[in-house]
């Protein structure tokens, strides 16, 4: 038997109508590439999504159409955003850092019918668009400047799109389960992949990323999320900040230390969401000039592991919270939060960071289960696994693939390993693409990658596993050494004594000029082990 409630379905056209309506005055503030703050608001946003979205349908977009924007965080990105899944069609969010080759593969992957692009990456596009295969509009998302130059290259002005649009246009029904944004994972294994959320996905991940033991966030936050819209809408905030009505602070390209701390402080946010790396210039700045941060009350932190000292440093110095959060592409991205429970509350101070430096605990639309090697599900406890989630917000298959990427009960394989302990906080231990399992057991790559970057001699480093006659695993260092350095091999590898059991320390060091990095800054370590894979068993490996 059926329920007999609405059959209205969660679509994002809800959460900016709600937006628009009852939060019409919240203000949103834009930041361009010079640094100018344009300030608007939820009504005016609301609307001008309405009638881009009219002008997007009288280009002759239909729904179910892919639409790319390659745009830093503001008001026209925020605006296309729902102007283009609103109507039906989706926006396909796409990463300028990725090397020009994926952008292209990407575009034409997703068969991206139009491309709205800021003018700082205008040159790429102009460069590579003979190679674009279904593309048809292209679009300038900023002002009018070099006019001519963009006609003679076949661009188009957001503006003047906008104007062709119709003041009174109302957002139609759609199905929750219909397509809303697509975003590629990054390629450092093979070719991107495409996840496809739905309108529904998108929803309850706004809720789920706001309930209090997540982000908490309310009407009364000034939110400003410096994660880009292109990693997973700014981690669901561009949707959770419709949600819940909160002020907005989209902070544009330009994402230095100061900047934001400027941002932080001028702007009187109250919560923040970005990367560990960007966290640990703030408070090098910080430190360097301590001021208080009186409205900031928490962070958000994601992406990877945040070093213990960032947790500490930002409460201890400035009475801010980091908030750890776990996720991925393919989960919205919100798996765990870290925030405490009812028996946490009186811990002292050491505790509580101590407490703070996990993963969190799962969201209710998160289930997750820790399984090993044969697939057996490990009880709660301190057995780390392989991490396996399930849920609404979950993925099920990538776009235009033919099977499901989850087994036949619906679960996905996160390639993280890790530990879930009896109050259901998750601690990330390792990735298993970088795992070393070196005679049946397991070396945390990760932890001696941390290691050795305490070594003021290393400027960057990777750990990876390499061939090994006896141990079939072991592992070694590539790494890049702070300029006239003169450390040895065996300098380093001593540096690891009294720090790990013996035979996890690396058996060898291999110095390269640079790393490769991908486009989130990290080792592409399928590169490096392609190219060092045979090197502790007399192949080539060129380091
Ligand atoms: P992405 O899909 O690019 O967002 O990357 C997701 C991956 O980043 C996860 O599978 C983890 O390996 C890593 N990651 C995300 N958050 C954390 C975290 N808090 N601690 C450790 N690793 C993380």
């Amino acid at each position: 038997m059926k329920g007999n409630m609405s059959q209205m379905g969660l679509t994002t056209s809800m959460l900016i109508s709600h937006a628009e309506i009852n939060h019409g005055q919240t203000e949103i503030v834009s930041v361009d590439v010079k640094g100018s703050r344009e300030r608007t608001n939820w009504k005016e946003v609301g609307e001008r999504s309405r009638k881009m979205a009219s002008a997007l349908e009288g280009l002759g977009l239909k729904r179910g159409d892919r639409i790319g924007t390659i745009i830093p965080n503001n008001r026209s990105h925020l605006e296309l955003l729902y102007a283009i899944s609103g109507f039906g069609g989706v926006a396909h969010t796409i990463n300028p850092r990725l090397f020009p080759d994926e952008i292209v593969y990407i575009i034409n992957h997703a068969k991206d019918k139009a491309i709205f692009v800021d003018p700082s990456y205008i040159g790429f596009l102009i460069g590579h668009k003979h190679l674009l295969e279904t593309t048809e509009h292209l679009f300038i998302s900023g002002p009018k400047e070099n006019e001519i130059a963009a006609r003679m290259n076949g661009f188009k002005f957001l503006g003047d799109l906008i104007e062709e649009g119709d003041n009174s246009y109302q957002w139609p029904q759609l199905d929750e389960d219909d397509a809303a944004v697509l975003c590629y994972t990054s390629g450092t294994t093979g070719n991107p992949k495409g996840v496809l959320y739905s309108h529904k996905s998108i929803v309850i991940h706004a809720n789920i990323v706001s309930l209090p033991d997540s982000f908490c966030i309310s009407a009364r936050d000034t939110i400003m999320p410096i994660v880009p819209m292109f990693h997973v809408n700014a981690w669901g905030m561009t949707y959770a900040s419709a949600m819940v009505g909160s002020r907005l602070i989209l902070p544009g390209p330009n994402l230095d230390g100061r900047t934001i701390i400027d941002l932080i402080l001028q702007e009187n946010v109250s919560l923040a969401l970005a990367i560990p790396t960007i966290w640990e210039e703030v408070l090098e700045r910080l430190n360097t000039n301590p001021i208080s941060l009186p409205e900031l009350k928490r962070i958000v932190s994601g992406g990877s592991a945040v070093p213990s000292w960032v947790i500490r440093e930002f409460k201890e110095k400035y009475d801010v919270n980091v908030l750890q959060a776990w996720g991925m592409t393919e989960m919205s991205p919100l798996g765990t939060a870290n925030s405490p429970l009812m028996k946490h509350n009186h811990l002292d101070n050491d505790l509580s960071i101590t407490q703070m430096e996990n993963a969190g605990r799962p969201t209710w639309a998160v289930q997750i289960k820790i399984i090993d090697d044969s697939g057996k599900e490990l009880p709660r406890g301190d057995l780390e696994g392989r991490i396996l989630v399930r849920g609404p917000t979950v993925i099920q298959r990538y776009i235009f693939e033919e099977s499901d990427t989850v087994d036949e009960t619906g679960w996905f394989e996160t390639g993280d390993l890790g530990v879930l302990d009896s109050d259901g906080y998750l601690t990330i231990t390792d990735r298993s693409k970088d795992l070393i399992k070196s005679g049946g057991e397991w070396i945390s790559s990760i932890e001696l990658e941390e290691i050795i970057k305490l070594h003021p001699d290393i400027y960057d480093a990777a750990v990876i596993g390499v061939k090994h006659e006896k141990w079939a695993e072991r592992p070694i260092v590539i790494a890049e050494i702070v300029k006239g350095s003169n450390i040895s091999e065996s300098e380093l590898l001593d540096f690891y004594d009294e720090k790990v059991v013996k035979w996890q320390k690396p058996d060898a060091v291999v110095f390269v000029d640079e790393l490769p990095l991908g486009s989130t800054g990290k080792p592409i370590k399928k590169d490096l082990r392609e190219r060092f894979g045979d090197y502790l068993i007399g192949g080539v490996g060129d380091g």
